[in-house]
């Protein structure tokens, strides 16, 4: 029997966020293959897309969404959530509005969905995404998180941004947040996947009421920040077991168990056969012993930190 996973988490203000979305970190594809993987996901069913102004792909999601306005696929824009992120150089509350009007430029939108901090770490103030000094060192800035939410919540008021979360924060940073927030943070954004299952931190959000987004949902096997030491999915015997008895695919497995977890998943892809692959997870499901089985997966390190970024989180 099939477990009936709403295909949307309601948000606290009753907006939908579809539980599976399109991600765009690219690092696989060429110029424009973030906007034809916008537009193909949209054709199959897709209405959530996940990018952000670090990944410089905004304009290429615009494009694509625009694109299936002008051939009548969608009939406004606003059917798909866009969620993007707050880069590190853009925490300063005094520059957060017209830095964020760049994003809702290249966006072609007026307001998104969700705008999330990309990480609680602060780079100096302006476009150089990645600020370093002449000895090669990051060029960090002093910008209270607390501050920083202060300026998320005024685009809320100005109708830029919808709803408003986090992403990359620990247990303590939010509930600085959640401390201190006139407009709670309804999601975060994180490093989730059967390798790294990210439990304490889920239950709290979850126990709080803040939607989990799990980004890398596939352990990104072409992450360029991989060492070399972390495992494939994709050889996993106990996944591969799962996904023959199933007639399903690892990748599916894997997105249905994240899923069954409550969590809403944006896998990435430029391949228009991956795109569908991975949507096609609402028609069958996992059993409890076979959740159990994948738990056991729960043992290694996350893919996504840099050292420069675990030195200074805040
Ligand atoms: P991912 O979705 O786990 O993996 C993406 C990789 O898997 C791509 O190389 C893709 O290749 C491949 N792939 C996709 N579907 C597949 C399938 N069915 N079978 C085999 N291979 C498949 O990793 P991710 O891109 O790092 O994470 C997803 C999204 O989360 C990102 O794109 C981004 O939007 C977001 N994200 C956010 C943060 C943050 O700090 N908030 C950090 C990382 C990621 P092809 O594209 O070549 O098909």
């Amino acid at each position: 029997m099939s477990v009936d996973i709403a295909q949307f988490a309601v948000l606290p203000n009753g907006t939908n966020y579809p539980v599976i979305g399109l991600g765009t970190h690219n690092v696989t594809g060429g110029p424009g293959s973030v906007r034809d993987a916008v537009k193909y996901a949209i054709d199959i069913g897709y209405r959530s897309v996940d990018c952000a102004h670090a990944y410089l792909n905004e304009k290429e999601v615009g494009d694509g969404i625009q694109a299936k306005l002008d051939d009548g696929t969608i009939k406004d824009k606003k059917e798909i959530f866009i969620t993007t992120k707050l880069w590190d150089t853009h925490h300063n509350r005094q520059h957060i509005k017209e830095n964020f009007q760049k994003s809702l430029d290249n966006l072609k939108v007026n307001s998104v969905q969700l705008l999330i901090i990309h990480w609680p770490i602060s780079l100096k103030d302006g476009d150089n995404l990645f600020p370093k000094d002449k000895n090669d060192q990051f060029m960090f800035e002093n910008h209270d998180i607390v501050d920083t939410w202060k300026g998320m919540e005024e685009l809320v008021d100005a109708g830029m941004a919808e709803n408003i979360g986090l992403s990359n924060f620990n247990k303590t940073q939010i509930e600085r947040i959640l401390h201190s927030a006139r407009i709670k943070p309804c999601n975060l954004q994180v490093e989730i996947h059967p390798y790294f299952s990210n439990r304490k931190l889920v239950d709290f959000c979850l126990s709080k009421g803040i939607t989990v987004t799990a980004y890398a949902p596939l352990a990104n096997p072409d992450s360029p920040l991989r060492t070399g030491k972390e495992p494939s999915i994709f050889d996993e015997p106990v996944l591969k077991d799962i996904a023959q008895k199933k007639g399903k695919t690892i990748a599916q497995v894997v997105l249905r168990f994240i899923l069954q977890r409550n969590i809403i998943v944006i896998p990435k892809s430029v391949t228009p056969s991956r795109i569908k692959e991975n949507f096609d997870v609402f028609r069958f499901s996992l059993s409890p012993d076979e959740m159990e089985q994948i738990w056991t997966l729960d043992k290694y390190p996350r893919i996504f930190i840099e050292k420069w970024q675990s030195d200074n989180i805040t």
